[in-house]
C-alpha cells in the first residue's frame, strides 16, 4: 500500500486528488428523464449530512491540499439554509475554486446571496431551449426560471458561469448549435455532456438515446469552428474555442474518451459515503466518522487519508444499456 502523506491525498495509481463533489441533499424540484425516475423515493432527513458534518467535510478535504469544491446534488439550492454553508466553506483557507452545479431555478432567489457569501463559480443546466420540450425533459421544470436565472446569475457578478446540456438522440439533438449559440450571446461556456447509465430511469433505455460526444462536436463544427485547447477547470471537461466568441465549448465524455487516467476528484454523497470514483461501488461511510467522532476533524480526515487506495484505476461504462451502477446521478452528486 502506498504511504501517504499527512497532508495529502494521492491514489495507488500516483494521482493526487485536487477536488471534491459534495451532494448536499438528494432532492430535488426537477425530474430529469436521465436522472431520476418519475416517482422518486428520498431519503430520511437523519440520514442525510447537516451543514455542520458537511462543512466539517469540505474543511477536512481542504486541510488535506483539496483546492476545489463543487456542491452539487440533488439540487443544492433546494437545501434550506444552504447560503450558510456556503459561507462557511467559502472562508476556508486553501480554497481557490468554489463552484455550484444547480438547475438554475432557484437563481433568482439566491444568486446575489451565494455570490456575497464568497461561491466563484456556477454551472447552470439547460437542456432545451424550447419550454415545452424543456418541461418535458426536467418533467417539471419552467425554462422561464431558468433564464431568469441564468440572467440574475450574470447580474450577481458570477464569471465564466458555465451551461451544463446532457444531449439525448432525437431529444434534444437538433438543438446542440442553438444552446452553444444561446451561449455565445449571453456570454457563456458551455459544455455538453454524455449521458450515464446511473440508475434505472423508467423513462428510456439509455442504448435508445446515447449521443456521443463526436457526434455533438460535429454538429457544433458544422456551424462554428472549433480549436481544442489545453484549458482545464481541474474538471473532466476537454475544452474548444470558437475564433469568433469568448465562449468555450467544452465535451464530457465519459464513454467516449476515458478521462480516468487524469482523474483528481472524489465524490461525498449526501448521506457522507465517500465515492472514489464514479462509475464503480468503492466507498467509505464518513457519516459513521462523524458521527462516532463528533467535532473530531482529525479523525475525519484519517478516514478520508486510508479511503484513497479504494480509488480504482478505472470506470467500465458501457452504452448497450447495462445498468453497471445502481446509484442514481441525484445521489451521487453529477
Ligand atoms: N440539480 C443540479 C443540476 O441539474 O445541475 C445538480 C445535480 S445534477 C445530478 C448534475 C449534472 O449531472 C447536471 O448537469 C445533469 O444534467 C447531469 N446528469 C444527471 N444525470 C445524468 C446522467 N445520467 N448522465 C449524465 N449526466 C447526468
Ligand atoms: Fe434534479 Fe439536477 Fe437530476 Fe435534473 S439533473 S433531476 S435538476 S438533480
Amino acid at each position: 500500500m502506498t504511504q501517504q502523506p499527512t497532508d495529502e491525498l494521492i491514489d495507488d495509481f500516483g494521482r493526487r486528488v485536487r477536488y471534491v463533489r459534495i451532494s448536499v441533499t438528494d432532492r430535488c424540484d426537477f425530474r430529469c428523464v436521465y436522472c431520476m425516475s418519475e416517482e422518486m423515493t428520498f431519503l430520511p432527513r437523519a440520514q442525510v449530512l447537516t451543514l455542520e458534518e458537511l462543512a466539517m467535510v469540505a474543511r477536512a478535504f481542504t486541510e488535506l491540499g483539496v483546492e476545489k469544491v463543487r456542491l452539487t446534488g440533488g439540487e443544492p439550492l433546494v437545501r434550506r439554509d444552504i447560503d450558510r454553508l456556503v459561507a462557511d466553506i467559502g472562508s476556508l483557507p486553501g480554497l481557490n475554486d468554489f463552484a455550484m452545479t444547480t438547475n438554475g431555478a432557484s437563481l433568482p432567489r439566491y444568486a446575489r446571496q451565494l455570490r456575497d457569501a464568497g461561491l466563484t463559480r456556477l454551472n447552470i443546466s439547460i437542456d432545451s431551449l424550447d419550454p415545452e420540450r424543456f418541461r418535458r425533459l426536467t418533467r417539471t421544470g419552467d425554462l422561464s426560471r431558468v433564464i431568469e436565472g441564468i440572467r440574475a446569475a450574470k447580474a450577481a457578478g458570477f464569471e465564466r458561469i458555465k451551461l451544463n446540456a446532457v444531449i439525448l438522440k432525437g431529444r434534444n439533438d437538433d438543438e446542440v448549435v442553438d444552446l452553444v449559440d444561446f451561449a455565445r450571446r449571453e456570454g457563456l461556456d458551455i459544455s455538453f455532456i454524455e449521458e450515464m447509465p446511473l440508475g434505472d430511469v423508467s423513462d428510456h433505455g439509455r442504448e435508445e438515446t446515447f449521443c456521443s460526444s463526436d457526434e455533438v462536436q460535429a454538429l457544433v463544427e458544422a456551424r462554428h469552428a472549433l480549436t481544442p485547447t489545453t484549458e482545464t477547470t481541474l474538471g473532466p471537461s476537454r475544452y474548444f474555442r470558437m475564433s469568433d466568441s469568448d465562449t468555450r465549448v467544452g465535451f464530457i465524455s465519459p464513454h467516449s474518451h476515458n478521462f480516468c487516467s487524469t482523474c483528481n476528484r472524489v465524490r461525498v454523497t449526501a448521506e457522507g459515503r465517500l465515492l472514489l470514483c464514479l462509475g464503480n461501488e468503492h466507498s467509505v461511510d464518513l457519516r459513521a466518522v462523524l458521527r462516532r467522532h463528533p467535532g473530531d476533524i482529525e479523525a475525519l480526515k484519517a478516514a478520508i487519508v486510508a479511503a484513497m487506495p479504494l480509488k480504482p484505476e478505472r470506470h467500465h461504462f458501457t452504452t448497450d444499456g447495462d445498468v453497471q451502477v445502481v446509484r442514481f446521478m441525484n445521489m451521487t452528486g453529477g
